[in-house]
């Protein structure tokens, strides 16, 4: 078996234990979304709806992080599956994987063939190859037809949506009482040989790049998460549990220029050369929703001090911050995106919230306004990393002689520690509890000595 990550069906526990008794394992298994926002399980969990929506799309390019979790390990998001319909009460499971990974839709539907029908039923969904497929909002909409309404979320139409990693993690904890303490992490762009690996949450980002052969080149940097969507970390920083990839790219390349850059200096460029086209409104995964979210009108309100378009500025608190108005949208490269960014922050400290969230229709246009990835990649730069192909799994492990294990590992309360510098520790053993209702358990993800806990994190040395 690769990795400590995956279980033959044979392994799998049959007792799922009841809901309460569920979210609370999976609160104590420190299980977070992995998709992103780190967002604690056992929170989204307590709800009824009638359909579990599992996200395979990983729509942004590059990645082959929850494609290698499908492809090596499909029982195991199955079972997850099972479970998550269970603890939400659903009818029915629906996977949303893009058609175009055919050997990840097999390896899924074999799975679910090996359960012979089974109840609840649950199906694969073949994704359009687009960004942003792997939006809840987009996802919804393409595989159940179902309009999330402005500022609401999944639940309001019945659904719940996870990650296919989380749910894989969420099956390892609820039927083998095993906290998440690795997870796969994609390492690819500008090092020497791309790869997917298995690594302890707080694996140094110094030890994943070594794990892809070390850098290609010197002057780079790295992106936490895809490269439309991730933030720029610094060499120094240590993998969250919500890290899907590190991608490596030349520092010059205008897709990590426009992240670097100031919101200041944006919106000087923003005055000087916005031409109103609307090209950006018309890519906006939100408006093809209906969603009343207009980057043109808000661009063109900054860059001429314009305040009586109230809406749009409004608009701003309806963004996903997907990027496609700035990297695929916007002819004269501005950034709207960021420009979303900004206001939505800025509306927030001011206490403004969206006045009248409603629901909406799709565009009739929603299908045909889809941007195709190929293109986007293009666009952006990183066709010659695709060109690659699949990114392979590595044969074992890592083993890092040290982990920074973050106190806050996503959205919520960071967690509490429970150990103090020269304790010795065991992989698995919680290091750090709750720190309110929306925190999950932190464990060690080694063995080791603590080495140091400050007010943000617990840094375990391995035993030698
Ligand atoms: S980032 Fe741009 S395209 Fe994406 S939701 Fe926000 S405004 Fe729309
Ligand atoms: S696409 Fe660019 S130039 Fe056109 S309206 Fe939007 S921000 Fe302005």
């Amino acid at each position: 078996m690769m990795g400590g990550l995956g279980v033959h069906t044979s392994d799998a526990a049959s007792v799922v234990p009841d809901k309460p008794a569920t979210l609370a394992r999976l609160r104590d298994m420190g299980l977070v979304g992995m998709g992103g926002a780190g967002f604690p399980t056992h929170v989204k969990y307590d709800a009824k709806v009638d359909t579990v929506l599992a996200n395979g799309a990983e729509c942004e390019p590059l990645l082959w992080t929850d494609k290698q979790y499908m492809l090596h390990w499909p029982h195991d998001l199955v079972r997850g599956m099972e479970v998550a319909i269970e603890t939400v009460g659903a009818e029915r499971g629906v996977i949303g994987i893009k058609g175009k990974y055919t050997a990840v839709v097999e390896a899924v539907e074999s799975a679910l063939a090996a359960r012979g029908g089974g109840s609840p039923p649950m199906e694969v969904c073949p994704l359009p190859n687009f960004y942003p497929a792997g939006d809840e909002f987009s996802l919804v909409q393409q595989a159940l037809g179902r309009t999330i309404p402005e500022l609401g979320l999944p639940l309001d139409v019945g659904v719940v949506v996870s990650n296919t990693a989380t749910l894989h993690h969420l099956a390892r904890a609820v039927l083998h009482g095993e906290p998440l303490t690795s997870r796969l992490v994609t390492i690819c762009g500008e090092v020497r040989a791309p790869v997917v690996v298995e690594a302890p949450v707080g694996t140094p980002v110094a030890d994943l790049i070594a794990a892809a052969g070390g850098l290609t080149r010197d002057d780079v940097t790295l992106v936490d998460g895809g490269p439309m969507m991730g933030h720029v970390v610094p060499f120094d920083a240590a993998m969250k549990k919500t890290c899907s990839g590190i991608v490596v790219l030349p520092t010059a390349q205008p897709l990590v220029q426009r992240k670097l850059e100031g919101a200041d200096a944006k919106l000087r460029v923003a005055q000087a050369a916005c031409c109103s086209c609307q090209e950006c409104t018309q890519v906006c995964p939100r408006n093809a929703l209906g969603h009343r979210i207009y980057p043109h009108r808000l661009m063109q309100s900054l860059a001429s001090g314009i305040t009586h378009d109230v809406r749009a500025y409004l608009g701003s608190l309806l963004c996903c911050e997907c990027g496609l108005c700035t990297e695929f949208g916007c002819p004269q490269y501005l950034d709207p995106c960021r420009m979303n960014i900004e206001t939505k922050q800025l509306l927030r400290a001011q206490g403004i919230s969206y006045p009248d969230p409603q629901e909406t229709e799709p565009s009739k246009f929603f299908h045909i306004q889809q941007v195709p990835a190929s293109r986007l990649a293009a666009r952006l730069g990183l066709t010659r990393y695709l060109d690659r192909g699949m990114i392979p799994m590595a044969p074992e492990p890592l083993r890092p002689a040290r982990v920074d294990l973050a106190l806050s590992q996503g959205i919520g309360q960071p967690c509490r520690p429970v150990v103090a510098a020269g304790d010795r520790v065991v992989r698995r053993q919680v290091v750090a509890e709750p720190g309110g209702p929306i925190s999950a358990t932190l464990h060690a993800s080694i063995d080791g000595v603590v080495q140091r806990v400050d007010d943000t994190t617990i840094v375990v040395r391995r035993d030698p």
